[in-house]
């Protein structure tokens, strides 16, 4: 479960080409054009200093969350809480402009922009704050110094015209990942300027027949293109950055700065490649530390631990307070290949008033604390010493922990790798660049190598855990592999958890391999797979140690973000502090209050088939779900277009309904029906309505085929005249 947000290796490989995306007559699709011409669009426009208007002194109050943070923290850091939150509220109103004057001169990135405005976003330094050790009462609070009215940007009218500002409150949309696993996306809107914070796509439900992915719907974004000042991503999995190819070109501008850490950047080019027709993305490289100006949103990335490397959570100062997305992250004191989870880094964060914190839900539903890596290689170890044949590992492309894991291990058994799939091999060849998977030059072989070694001698990572019909195990359990078949003696290794709806394909296909006489290891049985989510425990430590105002939860079914929500209560956030939305609802959120607006924006599923995005809409769907359960029925009629006279006898065509050969009686009577409808409809001798002929004999034959088999096929009759 707590892995199903990480739909690592798509089931269909199935790559959709740029092509398509124009061409296609969903309303999802076209925007690129519908947006400006790319020769015609302007550089984001440079913000005109405004002289602020001075905060005014306001005598901070003890509210019910000071007491309830009171009982949390003890009165010593509530008293260092309200002094900082005085000294904000500076009466000097000059404070706030040198302030901004200060930001501004720190970074004339807007004003560049202008002067090489077509050159795209250049290669800019990006500060490193962390390395200046923020400690001084000054600097910490350096964070809130927003709080008064700063110069941003104007971005108040759209590229039509029309005004979008909201105002000076900031709006927090979610466009996926809220009520659902996946295809996460958030947006951070103020004053018309729109940060983006991932852009994930999400698999198909088993209702969804023939569907590769579901991505979100940015129709919100039309005609806002100029305004969005960033795109950030905090880690590589595909439910964080899958949908990238699919929205990029609808919202890419010159000076669009799109900012990630190098492993996840890597993984966006490497798929990118899958994508020739794409503009060409310049993607900053952020490290723990980083932070970059993005309109009036102040960016700051800080590593956080969970099943892939480069994951960072991120810290957004914008004019009305510090917002905080935690990504995915658990805490863990030994993970692989990279450094434990970094308290005091956390504490510094949590020290600079966090206005709302964004919460990772996905195990909130789960007690204690989540799995260490080091337990769960300790675990993957009792199955190497165990092993007396070939060990076939089945994983998600993106579980790079593990697949690291299960390198380490082959090489202290000696053991030889090969690895299979076609999201894997990507992933490990980047990986092993970066250097953020490590293995003797040796150890990797072919797998059309692997029936030349011993049996004790050899491992192979995979895809198809989830029983992805095209993935590596499946081929191999059904035969079809080119160089694989499973015999007595194997291991496999299912190493992450199921996720929700893949169960029964799961189950049947541990069968098939039970049946072959293979071992099979999986997470049930013992703790394989540690999901990259923190469970209660940490959440409530993350809350406790962010300390937010408000708190909105986020990544998750609904049922997660209620259990996160009610966590967050545990700590003492007060209830009315606290909002649990789903797509598509907007939350605007200034100083004092936290507002779930009734505006509602549109986030319904945007899927993706092949070529086309957007263009398989409901109906699609809806057809193509009759189809599978109840099959098609074609009665093809010819007409006599003098008589009016059905010539002989209607052809039935049929798929998935029943067996035609063996139901004779029930295609005559069917053939007497159409043929009595339309003769009824002809004999009056009048002009004949076909489209209401059809229409007739769709609703009778669907009828009458009812009531003699309980099924509904989808009838599609055919009037021929000739
Ligand atoms: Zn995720
Ligand atoms: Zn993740």
């Amino acid at each position: 479960m707590d892995n199903s947000i990480d739909p690592g290796t798509p089931g269909n490989t199935r790559s959709g080409q740029n092509s398509g995306f124009g061409d296609s007559a969903g309303k999802q699709t076209g925007q690129s054009r519908r947006f400006e011409p790319r020769k015609n669009r302007q550089p984001l426009q440079a913000p005109r200093p405004q002289r602020p208007q001075g905060p005014k002194p306001v005598k901070v109050p003890v509210t019910a969350f000071d007491s309830a943070l009171e009982k949390i923290l003890g009165s010593e850091r509530l008293a260092r809480h309200n002094n900082a939150n005085i000294q904000n509220q500076s009466p000097n109103p000059d404070a706030g402009a040198q302030n901004n004057r200060n930001l501004a001169q720190k970074n004339p990135r807007n004003r560049q922009r202008n002067r090489r405005p077509n050159r795209g976003p250049s290669r800019r330094p990006i500060h490193n704050f962390a390395a200046q050790a923020v400690q001084s009462e000054a600097q910490r609070t350096f964070a809130n110094g927003e709080t008064c009215p700063s110069p941003a940007p104007s971005y108040t009218k759209a590229a039509g015209g029309k005004p979008v500002s909201y105002g000076k409150n900031l709006r927090v949309i979610p466009l996926g990942g809220l009520g659902e696993v996946g295809r996460n996306m958030t947006l951070l809107e103020y004053d018309g300027a729109i940060l983006i914070l991932d852009m994930g796509f999400r698999m198909p439900g088993e209702d969804m027949p023939g569907i590769d992915y579901i991505i979100p719907n940015i129709d919100y974004l039309k005609n806002k293109a100029k305004n969005i000042v960033g795109v950030v991503f905090t880690h590589g999995h595909y439910d964080h950055i899958g949908a990238v190819p699919y929205i990029i070109d609808k919202i890419w501008h010159p000076g669009l700065r799109i900012i990630a850490s190098p492993l996840t950047k890597a993984i966006i080019m490497k798929r990118q490649e899958d994508f020739p027709g794409l503009p060409k993305m310049d993607i900053e490289e952020a490290d723990d530390g980083t932070t970059a100006d993005l309109g009036p949103f102040k960016v700051e990335f800080f590593r956080l631990n969970h099943n892939i490397p480069g994951n960072f959570g991120i810290f957004v100062q914008t004019p009305v307070g510090n917002i905080i997305d935690t990504s995915d992250f658990k805490f863990d004191s030994n993970p692989v290949n990279e450094k434990p989870t970094d308290f005091k880094r956390l504490n510094d964060i949590g020290r600079r008033r966090i206005l709302l914190l964004l919460s990772d839900s996905t195990d909130a539903e789960i007690p204690g604390h989540s799995l260490s890596e080091q337990e769960i290689f300790e675990n993957l170890e009792k199955i190497f010493q165990e092993s007396k044949g070939r060990i076939i590992a089945a994983t998600f492309g993106s579980l790079l922990n593990r697949i690291q894991q299960l390198i380490h291990l082959s090489e202290k058994y000696g053991r030889k790798v090969a690895i299979d799939g076609y999201s894997l091999k990507n992933n490990v060849e980047v990986c092993r660049q970066l250097k953020y998977i490590r293995a003797n030059k040796n150890t990797f072989i072919q797998m059309s190598e692997v029936d030349g070694q011993p049996d004790d001698r050899v491992t192979v990572i995979c895809t198809g855990a989830q029983g992805e019909a095209d993935a590596v195990l499946m081929k191999i359990a059904t035969r079809e592999h080119r160089f694989l078949r499973f015999k007595k003696g194997d291991s496999v290794i299912f190493s992450s958890s199921v996720i929700p709806g893949n169960e029964r394909t799961v189950q049947n296909l541990k069968d098939d391999i039970l049946r072959q006489g293979v071992k099979v290891y999986h997470y049930k049985m013992m703790d394989i797979h540690a999901g990259g989510h923190a469970r209660q425990e940490e959440l409530m430590e993350m809350m406790r140690i962010m300390r937010p105002k408000f708190f909105m939860p986020i990544h998750g079914q609904y049922s997660m973000l209620v259990a996160c929500a009610d966590l967050a209560r545990s700590v003492g956030i007060p209830d009315n502090n606290i909002v649990v939305i789903e797509n598509g609802q907007v939350v605007t959120v200034d100083q004092r209050q936290i507002t779930v607006e009734k505006e509602r924006v549109a986030s319904s599923f945007i899927m993706v088939d092949g070529l086309g995005v957007g263009d398989v809409g409901e109906i699609v769907l809806r057809d193509r779900q009759a189809l599978a359960h109840d099959g098609m029925f074609v009665v093809v009629t010819v007409i006599d277009r003098l008589t009016g006279k059905v010539k002989g006898s209607p052809d039935i065509i049929s798929r998935g309904f029943v067996y035609l050969r063996e139901s004779k009686d029930l295609l005559k009577e069917t053939r007497n029906k159409t043929v009595e409808i339309i003769n009824k409809a002809t004999g009056s001798n009048g002009a004949v309505n076909w489209t209401c002929v059809k229409e007739d004999i769709r609703n009778k034959i669907s009828d009458f085929l009812f009531t003699k088999t309980e099924r509904r096929p989808m009838v599609l009759p055919v009037v021929i005249e000739i």
